[in-house]
């Protein structure tokens, strides 16, 4: 990879800036965190596969509009409000799925739904779905066909799925007796973390437990809040690290505590709570400061280059001599975008897409009661 030296080096004006993506990467692989939040590299693209995180996406979505827009009030019919929910898993997948190689001609993905062609292809989609159009706030997200179908098998598996999904998550809630008025979703926060340092994110679920009234702006939280991250299942990738940086947010901006910290898991139905750690906000401050310090580092080493009138210089030889021992967590190179062109990527395509066919044939055989050596309880999504 070539690392591409720019005089002004823009990319570094947010680097004061924190969100928990950036703080994860750079604690999983450093190199990672260069190239997503600073580096311009030469013809090489930063891309990203969404196929796994897609279900999540969906049903994120729905929930939030779901809570926020207290659609549960609108049907007496719970059919109804199934419906609500089908013609949005259906409306929500056609509108923001694209094929992995459009993002390479897509200037900036983020804003491709507040150009014309976006907003077109919206209203489209809402009328054919006739879905409702307080469904908003949208991002591409981009799918490889082949991982598509080796982790799905075909699009009308995908939709069976996350509908079961969603119809389980509605009765399981039903019996948790939630109170959906205490809840809000999508909580943007920003605020000052130390210094002229700042960390920001955006929270799933915040439950405003020992409130008095409904929950309308988050102005209203209180201690002892339930804050809650949604994932289509946890594994290995879920760290509760992300919880407590999110509740950071809330109490250097509220000074409130939260009585626990939660995932909830869309397809176990179950939540996994934890504390919030009394030294937490020491760690934070000295990760940040030690990312920030890195990153200062690299902005220096760019604008030396510049001053010397280097354009270009490969990738590693730039990286490697400043950064030591940068990559920590392998497990990671599946979810980065330059895997393809890294040297150290640990992350084997083929043989992904080779056990998940394997495992994607077993569990067709299983439903058709021709393997029995197994539990179908092995292939649940
Ligand atoms: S492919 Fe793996 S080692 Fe390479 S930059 Fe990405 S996460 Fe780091």
């Amino acid at each position: 990879m070539e690392l591409l030296v720019t005089e002004t080096n823009a990319n570094f004006k947010n680097y004061k800036k924190v969100s928990w993506s950036e703080y994860s990467s750079f604690k999983n692989c450093k190199k990672s965190w260069f190239c997503s939040y600073y580096a311009k590299l030469l013809g090489v693209p930063f891309t990203r596969e969404h196929t796994l995180a897609l279900s999540g996406i969906i049903i994120q979505k729905l929930f939030e509009i779901f809570i926020n827009e207290r659609v549960y009030y609108r049907y007496d019919n719970y059919q109804d409000l199934l419906d609500w929910f089908k013609s949005g898993m259906y409306g929500i997948y056609e509108i923001i799925v694209f094929p992995y190689k459009d993002q390479l001609d897509m200037a900036n993905p983020r804003y491709y739904f507040r150009r014309n062609v976006g907003k077109n292809r919206i209203i489209e989609v809402r009328d054919k779905f006739s879905m409702d159009p307080l469904i908003k706030g949208f991002s591409p997200v981009f799918i490889d066909d082949k991982i598509f179908s080796s982790e799905f098998v075909t699009k009308d598996r995908f939709f069976d799925n996350l509908y079961k999904v969603i119809c389980s998550v509605l009765e399981s809630w039903k019996d948790l007796e939630i109170d959906l008025n205490l809840m809000l979703s999508e909580v943007y926060i920003r605020t000052k973390f130390y210094g002229d340092v700042y960390i920001h994110g955006q929270i799933d679920f915040l439950y405003n437990k020992s409130a008095l009234s409904n929950f309308e702006d988050i102005n209203q939280i209180r201690d002892k809040y339930i804050l809650i991250d949604g994932k289509w299942k946890l594994s290995d990738f879920t760290l509760k690290e992300q919880l407590f940086f999110y509740s950071s947010l809330v109490y250097r901006r509220y000074k409130k505590l939260p009585e626990m910290v939660s995932f909830y898991s869309w397809t176990q139905r179950e939540f996994k709570n934890y504390e919030f750690p009394d030294n937490f906000f020491e760690t934070l401050k000295n990760e940040i400061s030690q990312m920030i310090e890195v990153a200062v580092t690299l902005r220096e080493e760019c604008r030396e280059l510049a001053r010397k009138k280097i354009k270009t210089i490969m990738f590693d030889d730039f990286f490697n001599s400043i950064v030591k021992n940068s990559k920590v967590n392998s497990k990671n190179c599946f979810f980065c975008g330059v895997r393809e062109f890294c040297d150290d990527c640990s992350y084997d395509r083929k043989s992904h897409i080779g056990a998940n066919n394997k495992r994607q044939t077993e569990k067709v055989l299983i439903e058709k009661g021709l393997c029995v050596d197994k539990g179908i309880q092995d292939f649940e999504m």
